[in-house]
């Protein structure tokens, strides 16, 4: 008699919690494999707010892997140059070619783009097609039960999964069940941010890249967004104040009071932060450095895991690499030793985004230099922006798939 057939293995149960660039990346990176995710968005809609976000190769890489490459490029700007200028006499302190000569791409394989989020988002949920999305779902409780989550839903739904992975960004409910605690905290600086047609930025030159304005105690940086290249997205960044006391991360502000830190700068500044009327500030949220990312069945992706000010523009980039790394790792076997794969992730994620974190608490005291530190002080900033590429290259020429490969080779069982 023929033995019996091995009964077949039931499909991993992947619930993701939150519908964002981290979440939809994962469901589409996930499907690339033949692995299905459910993913429970809050929202009743993806409506994304705020503005605008730069995506860099080590992002773009991977967008263009999953087949997204074409629709992005659609929507996207390619920035010309990355400039870095005195915020008040408008003086170009240092240039690197970004467009300009296929430079960038040249140097890191793939693209750099200034992209509309709801684009994005269109993008991302476009390819996804809605697959596997539950909107209105907004996770209230998580528990488990020997190797099964049980999930509830504020709409009174239940479900259970073999992992949960919680892409519900910076005020995670994931992250609380994991950390027993709230681990985000106000940096202390704030920022007023607007997208601006191009028209109404006359004394704005070099208006396709990508530029930094620096001065004491704010900066200024700018892209251009949308297929044709036709607003410029801005977010304007000044310390303080000093606590935020708001249950929100947005505040409302008086009239004229985003120009408070911009007093005497160049035109082409006050222009932009004036262009379009500013009603709120928002404050500039970053998560603790974790111990953990993961506890039982529920791991952590994106800003729940590792928030960061925004000066490198690594938070989403840095979040579809957490996804590219948990749909690799799950593909490669994870699937069938949960705890390994989670510990593989935290492994291979934990250093890289902590130092990108620490890099942009740094980048944000370089960028905001009081007059006091004086001719020398400035000079060492000047060369150090001279340098920029060489010193953050790593950033984005890292590789997320070829990551997980060389983990996987080095250690194939335990994948
Ligand atoms: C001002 C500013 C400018 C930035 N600019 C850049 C940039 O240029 N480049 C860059 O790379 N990054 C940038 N970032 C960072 C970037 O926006 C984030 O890092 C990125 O969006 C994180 O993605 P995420 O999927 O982890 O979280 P999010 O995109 O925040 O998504 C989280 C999702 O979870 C949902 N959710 C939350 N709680 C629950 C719940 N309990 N149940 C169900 N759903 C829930 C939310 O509704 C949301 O849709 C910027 C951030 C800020 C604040």
């Amino acid at each position: 008699m023929p033995s019996p057939s091995p009964a077949p293995r039931k499909p991993l149960r992947v619930a993701v919690i939150g519908g964002g660039i981290g979440g939809l990346t994962l469901g589409l990176a996930l499907r690339a494999h033949g692995l299905r995710a459910e993913i429970y968005e809050q929202a009743a809609e993806l409506a994304e707010i705020g503005a605008a976000v730069a995506l860099s190769a080590n992002a773009t890489r991977e967008l263009a892997r999953l087949g997204l490459g074409p629709a992005l490029a659609a929507v996207s700007t390619e920035p010309t140059e990355l400039i870095f200028r005195d915020g008040r006499s408008g003086a170009r302190i240092a240039a690197h070619p970004v467009r300009d000569g296929g430079a960038y791409r040249t140097r890191f394989g793939a693209p750099y783009y200034g992209v509309h989020r709801a684009d994005l988002q269109k993008v991302l949920s476009g390819g996804l097609a809605g697959e596997g999305l539950h909107l209105g779902h907004r996770l209230a409780a998580l528990d488990q039960n020997g190797d099964v989550m049980a999930l509830t839903f504020a709409n009174g739904v239940e479900v259970e999964a073999d992992l949960v992975i919680g892409g519900d960004g910076v005020r995670s409910a994931v992250r609380r069940w994991i950390t027993g605690g709230e681990r985000v905290r106000y940096s202390g600086t704030s920022a007023f941010r607007g997208v601006v047609p191009m028209g109404l930025l006359p004394s704005l030159t070099d208006p396709e890249a990508i530029q930094f304005w620096m001065g004491p105690d704010a900066h200024l940086l700018h892209y251009a967004i949308g297929g044709e290249a036709d607003s410029v997205n801005f977010f304007a960044v000044v310390e303080g104040p000093e606590t935020w006391t708001s249950e929100r991360w947005l505040t409302g502000i008086a009239a004229g009071e985003h120009r408070a830190g911009f007093a005497g700068w160049h035109p082409a500044v006050i222009e932009m932060i004036d262009a379009i009327p500013q009603t709120q500030r928002w404050g500039l949220f970053v998560t603790d450095p974790l111990r953990r990312w993961h506890r039982g069945r529920a791991v952590l992706m994106g800003d729940s895991a590792h928030a960061m000010l925004p000066h490198h523009g690594q938070g989403a980039n840095t979040t579809i690499e957490d996804a590219v790394t948990l749909a690799e790792l799950l593909a490669a076997g994870g699937a069938r030793d949960l705890d390994g794969m989670m510990r593989r992730y935290q492994a291979l994620r934990r250093t890289r985004t902590r130092t990108i974190q620490r890099s942009a608490w740094a980048t944000n005291r370089l960028l905001h230099l009081p007059d006091s530190i004086g001719p020398e002080g400035l000079a060492r900033r000047d060369a150090r922006m001279a340098r920029f590429p060489e010193d953050f290259g790593w950033i984005h020429a890292f590789d997320a798939r070829d990551a997980v490969a060389e983990a996987v080779a080095a250690e194939p069982r335990a994948a």
